[in-house]
């Protein structure tokens, strides 16, 4: 059921603004060859965003792959409603086959012992082989590319074996080094699906965000492997790395909003929150944020960070706290009870995406947006309205 609602009565909350959801998706698409698909990956709650609106949304735009990390988040895209493809891309207990099975979901194969444990359950289920081509991770090797292939051969008869893939561990980066070592990637795994090219596999996959954007358009990667995009930040507008640049048009759809619930002065010489570790300097306006750490504000930017106001920066001020945060509006005019503030989007002429923040903390946007937590309520935005689940 969708509700309308009245933005100023929440305390923390995202906005996802679904047309610029769209418009990163139909981007990203144009830019790929005619008969590329895009696979949304919608792991940790669509990145932050919240993955069964997420999902419906994308199932609006023709999109019918979709990846998640685990079983719990693919049942519960399932419950949602959600149908087409659903590829678990992580280690699933043998134990849960059935629930695989049953709900028509498709199982990553990490290694050939869980290909056979899974084998073993009697439980047909659908499944992907993991190639490992250089990142470690999970999947086969492929030293010997037949020793390899016959065991992937091995599993197609107890289990509905529908494709391989392999993930690409420095598509994101442009230094010759790194470009070299994706084109090897690309090319071992290229190997192995040309050799199992008569078991028709219908998904063969290999690019992640940054790997569509930078290697698809460029021969001689091979037809067959260019047929899916596993698509994860660049469908929320970030970067996969900081020195990457995205088509202009794909931008961050997400606004972390909050509320202030007092406003003070505060003379000269004293002191802010816990631990004392801010002075005030001169006598100044001190507003309290609805938002903290368990928010997923992360508290190293105590001291460090700001929030945006009437297109103003607000410094935050002392030492994060568990469920509400200090920031110094001095400057900023008529601040008062029930202002909202921008702590990530933009606000004015200022803009201050996960990216920026990522920055700041020495991170990625990617954790910082998997970091807003569960209690800060996701809300959607399209054509003016805005709305909750
Ligand atoms: C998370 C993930 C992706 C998506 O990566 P992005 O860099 O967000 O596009 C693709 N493939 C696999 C296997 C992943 O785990």
């Amino acid at each position: 059921m969708e509700v309308k609602i009245n933005q100023t009565e929440k305390r923390s909350w995202i906005e996802v603004d679904l047309d610029q959801l769209k418009t990163n998706y139909l981007t990203y698409k144009s830019i790929l060859p005619e008969d590329t698909k895009i696979m949304a990956v919608i792991k940790a709650d669509a990145y932050g965003h919240g993955d069964i609106h997420t999902a419906r949304w994308l199932s609006s735009l023709g999109c019918q792959l979709f990846a998640v990390s685990n079983i719990d988040e693919a049942v519960g895209l399932r419950e949602a409603g959600i149908e087409g493809e659903i590829l678990i891309l992580g280690y699933t207990s043998p134990k849960h086959a059935r629930i695989i099975y049953c709900q028509n979901l498709t199982q990553t194969l990490v290694s050939a012992e869980h290909a056979k444990a899974l084998a073993d359950t009697g439980y047909r289920i659908k499944c992907q082989m993991a190639i490992d081509t250089g990142m470690n991770r999970i999947g086969l090797r492929t030293d010997n590319i037949l020793q390899c292939c016959n065991t992937i051969r091995s599993f197609t008869k107890n289990l509905d074996l529908n494709g391989i893939f392999t993930h690409l561990c420095v598509a994101d980066d442009r230094s010759p080094e790194s470009i070299r070592f994706t084109e090897l990637q690309i090319k071992k795994f290229r190997n192995i699906a040309n050799e199992l090219e008569d078991l028709k596999l219908p998904f063969i996959h290999c690019f992640n965000s940054a790997g569509g954007l930078f290697y698809i358009g460029n021969e001689p990667y091979g037809s067959l492997i260019k047929s899916i995009v596993r698509l994860g930040i660049v469908l929320y507008g970030c970067i996969p790395d900081i020195s990457d640049t995205l088509p202009s048009n794909i931008k961050p759809v997400l606004t972390w909003k909050s509320t202030i619930s007092m406003v003070k002065d505060v003379p000269k010489g004293e002191s802010i929150g816990y631990g004392r570790t801010y002075i005030t300097t001169r006598s100044s306006r001190i507003a309290t944020v609805t938002t903290g750490y368990a928010d997923g504000l992360n508290r190293l930017l105590s001291n460090k960070g700001f929030v945006m106001l009437n297109g103003e920066k607000a410094p935050i001020v002392g030492r994060i706290c568990m469920d509400q945060t200090l920031i110094d509006v001095t400057d900023i005019e008529g601040v008062k009870m029930g202002d909202n503030v921008i702590i990530l989007g933009n606000s004015g002429s200022l803009s201050h995406y996960a990216d920026d923040m990522a920055k700041e903390l020495g991170t990625i946007g990617y954790e910082i947006l998997c970091d807003i937590s569960k209690r800060v309520q996701r809300c959607y935005k399209t054509q003016g309205l805005l709305y909750t689940l």
